[in-house]
Order: C-alpha cells, then sequence, then structure tokens
C-alpha cells in the first residue's frame, strides 16, 4: 500500500490506505461525466449554496480537520487551523462570485448579429496535489471548477492521505453529488491511464519538475489543456533603503512558514551591501531564538520535515552546497528530537559553481546573498531556472515597484508577505510552471470560451462579407 500517513513528528505509522481498484477507477471517471452532463443544465446558483455549506462545515470542524493535516504532514497545529480558515474563505469567494465570473462576454464586431463568449464547462478534470498545502491546494482548483461545473478526480500525496479523505468527506457531507470530487488513492500509471481517458478534459498538477514533466507529457501525448504550479526559488530582494528591522522581521518568517516547505517561501535573500552585516546578524538571532518541538504545541516554533525522504533529501542539499564552498552561517546542527527535523540554517557565500546555486532548498534554508546594486540585486533574482513569485523591500515603495516590474516570476509583492487569496492569480513562468490557479483566470483555466454569434435573421449577404474581410479581399 502506498498511499499512508506517518506522523512525521514521531514517525509512527498512523493508517496505511489500500490502493484504487480498476472498478473504483471506471466509477469515477462514469459519475463525474454523468455529473458534468447533468451540470451543464443547472444553474449555477445551486452549486454556490453548496460551496457555501462546504466554507461552513470547513469552519465547524477546523480543529479535527486542522489535527489530521498536522499528523499527516507535520505542520504547526495553529497554521494547519489557518489554512482551513483559507480554504473557506476561497470557497465562500466563489460561491459569492462565480455566477458574475463566469457571466458571457459581449464582443463588438462587424459581423452581423451579436457575439458574444460563454464560459461553459468542459468535463470531468484530473487533479494531482502535492502534500505542503493538503487542503489548500486542493480547494485551490476544486473550488474554481466546482463553481463552472467541472467534476473533479483527486490524486493526493501518497503521505497525505488522511487530509485527502478527510476534505473528499466534507465536500460529501455538505451535499454535492455524487462525483463532483472523487479521491483515488491511485498510482502513476493509474494516473496516466485516467488522463487519457477522453471523458477527462483538463489535468491540473501542483509539485515539482520530476512530478510536472511526467504528468504534462501524458496530458501532452493526449492533447489535454493542463495547468503546471511547480516549484520557486523566490527573491527577497532587500534594497539599500530599506528599513532593515522590517527586513528581518519579514525575512525569518517567510523562511519558517510551515517549515519552509512553500512554494513560494523565499529561498534566496539578496541583500543590499550596506545593510548585509547588519540583515545577517538579525537573522542569525531571529533563527536562533526558534525552538522545535511537537507541532501541536502551541509553543513549538519550528516543526519537523514532513517526511523522512524529505529530511534526507535536503540534508543531502546542504551538505553538497556546503562541499561546493557555501559556508554555514547559522544551523545545520542535528535537532535531538526522534521526527523528520532540520535546524534553521542561513547559508552564505553560495557562487554560481556551487551545486546548489540553481536548486530548490524545500525547507527552512536561508541562502544569503550580498549585492551592490539594483541592477545586480535583479540580475540575481533573475538567474534562476524558476519564475514563481518574489518580495522586493524599500522604504520607498515607487522603488520598490519598479524593482519588482522587472524580477522575472508571476508574482511579486512589494514590502508584504506573499499572500495567496482567491482573487489574486497564482502561478509562475519559466520552470515554476505555466498557467494559473484562482482569480478570473485560474476560473478559466479549463472552460470552454465558446464563441457564438446570433442574428435575428439569416443575412447571407453579410456573411460572406465577413469571409472576404477575413480573406483580405
Ligand atoms: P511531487 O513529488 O511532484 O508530488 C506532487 C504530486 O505529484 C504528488 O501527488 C505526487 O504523488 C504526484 N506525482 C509525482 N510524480 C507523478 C507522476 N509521474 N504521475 C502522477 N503523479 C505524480 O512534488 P513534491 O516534491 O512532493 O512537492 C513539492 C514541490 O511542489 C516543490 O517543488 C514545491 O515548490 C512545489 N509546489 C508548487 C506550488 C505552486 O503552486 N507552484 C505549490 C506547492 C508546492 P506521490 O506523492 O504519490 O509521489
Amino acid at each position: 500500500m502506498a498511499y499512508k500517513t506517518v506522523n512525521p513528528y514521531n514517525n509512527e505509522l498512523v493508517k496505511s490506505y489500500p490502493d484504487a481498484t480498476t472498478e473504483e477507477i471506471e466509477n469515477a471517471l462514469s459519475t463525474g461525466h454523468a455529473l458534468y452532463k447533468q451540470w451543464r443544465d443547472e444553474p449555477i446558483a445551486g452549486r454556490a449554496k453548496t460551496l457555501h455549506k462546504i466554507a461552513d462545515l470547513l469552519r465547524e470542524n477546523e480543529d479535527e480537520l486542522a489535527k489530521i493535516a498536522t499528523i499527516d504532514m507535520g505542520k504547526l497545529l495553529t497554521e494547519s487551523k489557518g489554512e482551513v480558515e483559507l480554504c473557506a474563505i476561497i470557497a465562500d469567494y466563489y460561491a459569492d462570485n462565480g455566477a458574475d465570473l463566469l457571466k458571457p462576454t459581449p464582443i463588438s464586431t462587424m459581423a452581423t448579429g451579436a457575439a458574444e463568449v460563454l464560459h461553459q464547462s468542459t468535463g470531468v478534470l484530473m487533479m494531482v496535489e502535492p502534500w505542503n498545502f493538503p487542503y489548500y491546494q486542493i480547494m485551490r482548483v476544486f473550488a474554481p471548477n466546482f463553481i463552472v461545473g467541472n467534476p473533479m478526480i483527486l490524486k493526493h500525496a501518497s503521505n497525505t492521505p488522511g487530509s485527502a479523505a478527510a476534505f473528499e468527506k466534507i465536500v460529501k457531507d455538505a451535499g454535492a453529488p455524487d462525483g463532483s470530487l472523487t479521491n483515488l488513492f491511485a498510482s502513476y500509471d493509474q494516473v496516466s491511464d485516467i488522463i487519457a481517458d477522453p471523458r477527462v478534459q483538463g489535468v491540473a498538477l501542483t509539485g515539482s519538475k520530476r512530478g510536472g514533466q511526467s504528468v504534462a507529457s501524458v496530458a501532452g501525448q493526449n492533447l489535454k489543456k493542463n495547468s503546471m504550479e511547480l516549484g520557486g526559488s523566490d527573491a527577497f530582494v532587500v534594497l539599500s533603503d530599506a528599513d532593515l528591522d522590517t527586513a528581518v522581521d519579514l525575512a525569518w518568517r517567510v523562511r519558517i512558514y510551515n517549515n519552509g516547505q512553500v512554494c513560494t517561501s523565499n529561498k534566496r535573500f539578496i541583500v543590499a551591501d550596506n545593510l548585509y552585516d547588519e540583515f545577517l546578524a538579525k537573522l542569525k538571532d531571529a533563527f536562533a531564538k526558534l525552538k522545535p518541538g511537537d507541532p501541536m504545541d502551541p509553543s513549538t516554533s519550528y516543526a519537523p520535515m514532513n517526511s523522512e525522504r524529505a529530511k534526507k533529501k535536503l540534508q543531502g542539499q546542504i551538505d553538497k552546497a556546503i562541499e561546493g564552498g557555501a559556508k554555514v552561517a547559522f544551523g545545520n546542527t542535528p535537532v535531538d528530537l526522534p521526527g523528520q527535523f532540520i535546524q534553521p540554517t542561513i547559508l552564505t557565500d553560495i557562487s554560481k559553481d556551487n551545486p546548489e546555486f540553481y536548486d530548490e532548498l524545500f525547507g527552512p534554508v536561508a541562502q544569503v546573498f550580498k549585492v551592490g546594486s539594483d541592477q545586480e540585486a535583479i540580475d540575481l533574482a533573475n538567474d534562476s531556472e524558476l519564475g514563481l513569485g518574489g518580495i522586493v523591500l524599500s522604504s520607498d515603495p515607487a522603488h520598490g515597484k519598479a524593482v519588482a516590474a522587472k524580477i522575472e516570476t508571476g508574482m511579486v509583492f512589494v514590502n508584504s508577505f506573499l499572500v495567496s487569496l482567491p482573487e489574486l492569480p497564482f502561478g509562475g513562468v519559466k520552470g515554476s510552471g505555466y498557467g494559473r490557479e484562482m482569480s478570473q483566470l485560474g476560473l478559466n483555466a479549463f472552460v470552454n470560451d465558446k464563441l457564438v454569434v446570433t442574428s435575428q435573421t439569416p443575412d447571407w449577404g453579410n456573411a460572406a462579407g465577413g469571409l472576404a474581410v477575413f480573406n483580405g479581399k
């Protein structure tokens, strides 16, 4: 059985889950496809009501859901609770705004008649999600597509099956029809078969480059539309006019939140030379105050990594970076607890030929760089195979915004924590993937933008004229 919860705080096997069967997969596909056809004839209002109910149930069950997520993947319980609330906010947003956002778009045209683009559902979607936000990652795809009328099949990470099952139950308990969201403990091959099935019209994946490449190639072979939300090595740019204390206060929080296992957690701190020494000293102080412990205990300030595999991978990357010349400014000493802990660590002197220079360090490790000018900061921020997000700090917001505009990523926040909210598009460029989740853009990811032109009476003359114009005659 590949799907199991192993509590990363104490390494206990909590529960194993049976693999998906061929019958379960066929049932998910046929139920989903039938629901797609049913939803095409139903008004959005019914689904909006259910989505509000889902938000209500998430809030009512916040404590229980938060515990499940924390046991699955180890994040602090307070963070799990925040994640459940964010899911409820997203569900409410699409329930309130979905119908408006999906209104037909009129087009002014030379064609005879009224032209408009309808935004319609396309069919069953396959979603493949990671463990780092075990509910929010599902909700980012689920809420918009539920409103659109696209039923979904979920393949969650193999180490967060408890959260996957709990999310599916909330959807069911809210009265959503069967097939709205079917969680399957599917293998990679089964995921490929599902993507290839003619009833499936799209694939959304959030995860690593490796996972993205595999799933996108299967989607490509089968000509299925797909969106890829992949890794990030976001820059945190401290400009020479930034307020130092604000910068440090934000820096340790962004790096330690969710134990650094966030795609948009800033991994590279690019600091103007006039502030560098003090920034580094204060960041060390901030990291030194953090205490490992039970993620269920509100006094714990940093949690274990999500799994033994993740800890081994990150420790290997730290070791390789050091072998390649990086210096340890703080941390990298073993944590005397049985769980999968990595001490928050600060690395400096990472040169371009360091084997880890281009790698995403997915955990509590800050790489700190010194730069002599804005241009040097921009060039270093852009010297990455990834392009997800970023933060720029300046006491002059216009200065910060001018630098932000030159950073090659999908999202940049000036003087603020990078927030994810339903009205804001989320996604990246370059190796961070393509497509956007949430906002109007995410809502439209898997819709059929269908042109309908309605003439009062047939008008062949004008239609021929239109064709003639089209042909350049
Ligand atoms: P991962 O290994 O790619 O896993 C993500 C999901 O993809 C899991 O459900 C995984 O299943 C599945 N998967 C992987 N290969 C597959 C294949 N060939 N066929 C079908 N499913 C496959 O990613 P991870 O390393 O656990 O997650 C961390 C990565 O996700 C980081 O790079 C992080 O930056 C990125 N991320 C990106 C965003 C974003 O919005 N851009 C958000 C969060 C995380 P198994 O668990 O069964 O392997």
